[in-house]
């Protein structure tokens, strides 16, 4: 459904300043591929740790991307201009042909960071956009060179991944829910049974504090939004700390 790659290739082959182009698209890629998996969006992420040059790299990446099976391609890459400088610069999402999810996107990074929104931006030359076949987009997270771009980045990396996650898998049809992940079990009677025991919150209330009591978790669980997902695991862990 989705095909996702970080800019560039080696470390450093990128922009740098404050923060490094690459190490930074790569982290972000490997979020959003998570956060797609999790919410069972099919999801390929490419990495090039082959090419030597640029052009070998754009060659690699669209060898790869077009290789794949998709709905969209995207490429993630940090944006620099010279000079560090204090002031924030912003995120804007690169487009050859996508207009309208450029815009959504770039639009959903500013709301979910506070980084200025620079928009979308049509750039029909580049080749990744061009010769990727399914509609492209590159985003620029930020610039490398403002401290209040990196510092909202920092500060909001979670949130910024989500929100790319989630424009991306609502593009290809996907709905994102933001309770998060599926309890896809294997069988219907376990799901059935396991929806049931999920509806009993004083259960559920009482099974957190026996696992604190038991000191199987952290005190902090009683106070924290604990989703399915995160009281499944909690009850793993207290199964661990009884056998
Ligand atoms: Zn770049």
């Amino acid at each position: 459904m989705i095909t996702i790659s970080p800019g560039h290739w080696r470390i450093g082959s990128g922009a740098k300043d404050i923060i490094d182009e690459v190490g930074q698209a790569r982290r972000v890629v490997d979020r959003v591929a998570q956060l797609l998996t999790m919410h069972n969006v099919p999801t390929t992420k490419i990495e090039d740790n082959v090419s030597q040059s640029q052009s070998e790299n754009l060659r690699y990446l669209i060898r790869q991307h077009n290789a794949t099976k998709r709905k969209v391609d995207v490429s993630i890459h940090f944006n620099a201009s010279n000079g560090r400088m204090q002031k924030g610069i912003g995120t804007e999402v690169l487009y050859y042909d996508a207009l309208s999810l450029a815009t959504t996107m770039s639009k959903g990074i500013s709301d979910a960071s506070g980084l200025k929104n620079r928009g979308a931006k049509q750039r029909k030359e580049l080749t990744f956009l061009r010769d990727t076949k399914m509609p492209a987009i590159l985003i620029e997270v930020c610039f490398v060179n403002s401290m209040e771009d990196v510092k909202c980045y920092e500060q909001h990396f979670e949130a910024i991944c989500t929100e790319i996650a989630s424009v991306l898998a609502k593009f290809v049809g996907f709905a994102w829910n933001d309770d998060g992940r599926k309890l896809a079990f294997s069988t219907i009677a376990l799901t059935e049974k396991v929806d049931d025991l999920l509806k009993d919150n004083e259960w559920k209330r009482q099974v957190i504090d026996k696992g604190i009591e038991m000191d199987a978790f952290s005190p902090v669980w009683r106070t924290r939004q604990v989703n399915d997902l995160d009281f499944l695991g909690l009850c793993a862990m207290l199964a661990k700390k009884i056998i």
